[in-house]
């Protein structure tokens, strides 16, 4: 408790619905081939925040879980289908499609996984071939 409430998001139909305690870590794009199948859209944009600020406080029981690997929890309302958020329990991440939570001033910093694109992005932001050092990856930089 005593955390203080900064953002609300909630499934497509609102059964499910959760909060965000705190500003995100991290905001930008990820090609991966899985965000991309999960997400049915060809980039995904997301905002990652740490595991213990993200909360459900409506709809528990509503929540859906699917993991193809133990590296990513995906969540997604049973009555609607609609995404909730990905955990990364090894990164104690969480990561939120951008577009749920309400008032979020979307401002990308980077791309991730950028060498499994299918749509380039000329941007001008770094787009790194995996994930930064600190998230397991190599932090190398592809061209746009
Ligand atoms: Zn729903
Ligand atoms: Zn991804």
């Amino acid at each position: 408790m005593g955390e203080v409430q900064k953002y609300k998001a909630a499934c497509f139909c609102g059964k499910v619905e959760f909060e965000l305690s705190s500003e995100p870590v991290a905001m930008g794009y990820c090609h991966c081939e899985s965000c991309r199948r999960w997400s049915a859209s060809p980039v995904n944009a997301l905002a990652m925040w740490k595991l213990e600020s993200v909360r459900v406080v409506q709809g528990a029981d509503m929540v859906g879980g699917f993991s193809k690997t133990p590296q990513a929890h995906r969540q997604w309302c049973k009555v609607c289908g609609g995404h909730l958020f990905t955990e990364h329990p090894e990164l104690g991440l969480a990561d939120v499609p951008a577009a749920l939570v309400e008032g979020l001033a979307f401002r990308p910093s980077l791309h991730v996984n950028y060498k499994e694109k299918v749509l380039s992005i000329k941007d001008g932001l770094p787009k790194l071939s995996d994930l930064p050092k600190e998230m397991g990856g190599t932090g190398s930089v592809l061209p746009e």
